[in-house]
């Protein structure tokens, strides 16, 4: 699959590769009068997938966390974190100690909780790593690129999106459209190959997500 790819700008529905597309969201959403909007850009590097999203100011790391999970991630309800230089926000934080703050354990991650706004989070910095599932881990990178951005709406929206990677079957080369994942490396197939196969599989779903633990979808927008 190839690593970069191209989608549909929510606004003007033209088509651009993800190579040229902040460059056009900026300029295609251009900057709010008032009550500016986050402009973020959440991909797998090294893969097809791809989502910008726009986001109100006072949006919180729970909510895209929620997002992450409805349109891309959500399995079995594993885990998650967003990690910045050495914080990590996580559901569940565990108390600070002074101590993590200097002498042997300076480097030492520092828990803080997702209810935080994104606005409170980028005092550390304006790029997160998140994963979701500490087993089977999809990792993703974050990136905050404007805050003064006009949304697409009021809440959280996509901007642009990666379409849909075509995967062709591995018998007859048609689109595939499930994964199996008997062994380890999923392999993918049409309908009809699949059809004469009693095996184990998994729906082929337009996420970093397809083919790994139980995720079979449904990826929902926000
Ligand atoms: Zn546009
Ligand atoms: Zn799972
Ligand atoms: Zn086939």
């Amino acid at each position: 699959m190839a690593s970069t790819s191209s989608g549909a700008c929510r606004k003007c529905q033209r088509v651009i590769a993800k190579t040229q597309m902040t460059r056009h969201l900026k300029r295609c959403l251009g900057p709010a009068e008032s009550n500016g909007q986050y402009l973020i850009l959440a991909d797998m590097p090294g893969s097809p997938y791809w989502a910008y999203f726009t986001a109100p100011r006072n949006v919180t790391l729970d909510r895209i966390d929620d997002v992450l999970r409805r349109m891309w991630v959500e399995c079995c309800q594993h885990l998650s974190a967003f990690f910045v230089n050495n914080v990590r926000f996580v559901s569940d934080p565990e108390p600070t100690s002074s101590s993590a703050f200097g002498g042997l354990f300076a480097t030492r991650h520092v828990e803080r909780p997702l209810s935080v706004t994104l606005k409170q989070a980028l005092r550390e910095g304006s790029e997160f790593r998140y994963e979701y599932d500490f087993g089977s881990t999809t990792e993703l990178r974050i990136r905050v690129l404007d805050d003064q951005m006009a949304g697409i709406k009021g809440d959280v929206a996509v901007a642009a999106r990666n379409e849909a990677p075509e995967v062709a079957c591995a018998t007859c080369g048609q689109p595939a459209t499930a994964l199996d994942v008997q062994d380890w490396e999923p392999v993918p197939y049409c309908e009809t190959c699949l059809g004469s196969m009693e095996e184990m599989w998994l729906p082929l779903i337009n996420s970093p997500r397809t083919g790994v633990c139980g995720y079979e979808g449904p990826s929902v927008e926000p």
